[in-house]
């Protein structure tokens, strides 16, 4: 059976794609490895670990025979009440490979579901000490997810605050830093946040950031040493430090979480994407056991929130065993790899004129082009040269798969290179 394109165009929405004149989708039969196959046998070298979660290629062995070991057992129970070895096993290496301090886990649906239960939980633990703050300070340029108060805290620009003016909640954005990764620190990149501090800091509950590398915000790098003054303005202001690692969670960064580059631990910390290796939505918030004891001594008794598939086993098991593969070490280098081969080949893309900037860390690589990319053209371009890399605006990126050699992100960047050189020529 072929997948029906048509009633795709006319039926489907895709992500953040017009209904009216879709772009083009292409259809996939099986990913495998590195490998996206689509419907006509083409096979894709992926640049994009399918957004940030397939770190270990696709259809891993470990991840797969988990997936169906569990379906045997049982695909899912509900978690009020009940409990199970998936859930119990997860949040053990969740609070072993998490940053210190942080002991409880909340297992939810989603990304943006991770962030609304981290916000919830911030202000629960004000409202049970009883003095109650309803504000958030957070970044511009961040990106928090899709949902209606992850949305608040995102980049009011990005996310097109004003479509839901009356409706969102309204918070506090302070500038984001404009020193480099790796570059020198600049301290007057702290100025507007510390004036909000100064300002707010009795009504700010929170102060949600994504630790080192702003995502989908624009796959922004910067110096740790502004996570550290964060981190030390919300202990001198007495405000929680939320730390959003769903795109930087397991290693993607060079470390195992972006907040150790800083060498700082959140009160509460949002995981996602990686979690399950890519296999099926899961994510976590994990908080402190005084974030948590507060928020449970307070009037409500425990945190308001409990999703149906609160815990889902197979999930778990899934999520378990890519931890497992994570706990084994291999990542390390093999990051550290796909990191020096874009410190070999990207500087090279600085030649091109249409490109404006080229940053890397881990295995994350940017390039940043003077002008937006023509979708239509430039999508068919990459899957001519067999790379799948989904751009947005200005910002041609990747993230591959951890498990890809040097030959594979070679091949990944040789394509960009001329499917960029051939795309912007006059
Ligand atoms: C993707 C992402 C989210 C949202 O996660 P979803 O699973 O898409 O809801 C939130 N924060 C960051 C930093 C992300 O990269």
């Amino acid at each position: 059976m072929t997948i029906d394109l048509q009633y795709d165009r006319n039926h489907i929405w895709h992500p953040y794609t017009s209904t009216l004149d879709p772009l083009p989708c292409f259809p996939v039969k099986a990913a495998k490895g590195v490998y996206i196959e689509l419907e006509d046998g083409t096979r894709l070298i992926d640049g994009m670990s399918s957004w940030w979660s397939a770190i270990h290629g696709y259809n891993h062995p470990a991840l797969t025979n988990a997936a169906k070991e569990q379906l045997d057992q049982m695909s899912h129970i509900m978690f009020g009440g009940l409990t199970h070895k998936p859930a119990v096993e997860v949040c053990k290496k969740l609070v072993d490979l998490t940053p210190d301090g942080l002991e409880k886990v909340f297992l939810c649906d989603s990304g943006s579901v991770s962030v609304e239960v981290a916000l919830k939980m911030a202000l629960q633990y004000w409202y049970a000490r009883g003095t109650p703050k309803s504000k958030f300070l957070t970044l511009r340029h961040g990106y928090h997810g899709d949902t209606f108060a992850a949305m608040s805290v995102t980049d009011p620009d990005n996310s097109m605050h004003k479509l839901y003016k009356g409706f969102l909640p309204e918070h506090l954005f302070a500038d984001s830093p404009s020193s480099r990764f790796g570059g020198e620190w600049n301290p007057s990149d702290l100025d507007s946040t510390i004036q909000l501090f100064e300002e707010h800091h009795h009504e700010i509950a929170a102060f949600i950031l994504e630790p080192v590398v702003q995502g989908a915000g624009g796959m922004r790098l910067y110096h740790p040493e502004f996570v550290r003054h964060i981190r030390r303005l919300c202990d001198i202001y007495d405000v929680l430090l939320i730390a959003d690692e769903i795109a930087t969670g397991f290693g993607r960064t060079g470390k195992l979480f972006a907040c150790n580059h800083a060498e700082i631990s959140p009160d509460i910390l949002c995981v996602g994407k990686a979690l399950t290796g890519g296999y099926m939505t899961l994510a976590a918030t994990l908080t402190t056991q005084h974030v948590a004891d507060t928020v449970c001594s307070g009037e409500a008794g425990c945190f308001m929130h409990g999703p149906t598939f609160m815990g889902n086993p197979l999930a778990c098991a899934v999520a378990n065993a890519s931890l497992g593969l994570l706990k084994q070490g291999e990542w390390e280098t093999n990051v550290a790899r796909i990191e020096a081969q874009f410190a070999e080949l990207l500087p090279e893309f600085s030649k091109l004129d249409c490109v404006a900037d080229i940053r890397y860390l881990g295995a994350i690589g940017v390039i940043e082009t003077h002008q937006p990319v023509r979708m239509s053209e430039i999508q068919q371009a990459f899957v001519n040269e067999g790379i799948w890399v989904r751009p947005f605006g200005k910002l041609v990126y990747v993230m591959p798969p951890f498990i890809s050699t040097d030959e594979q992100v070679k091949t990944l960047l040789k394509g960009m290179y001329k499917v960029l050189s051939e795309h912007f020529s006059e």
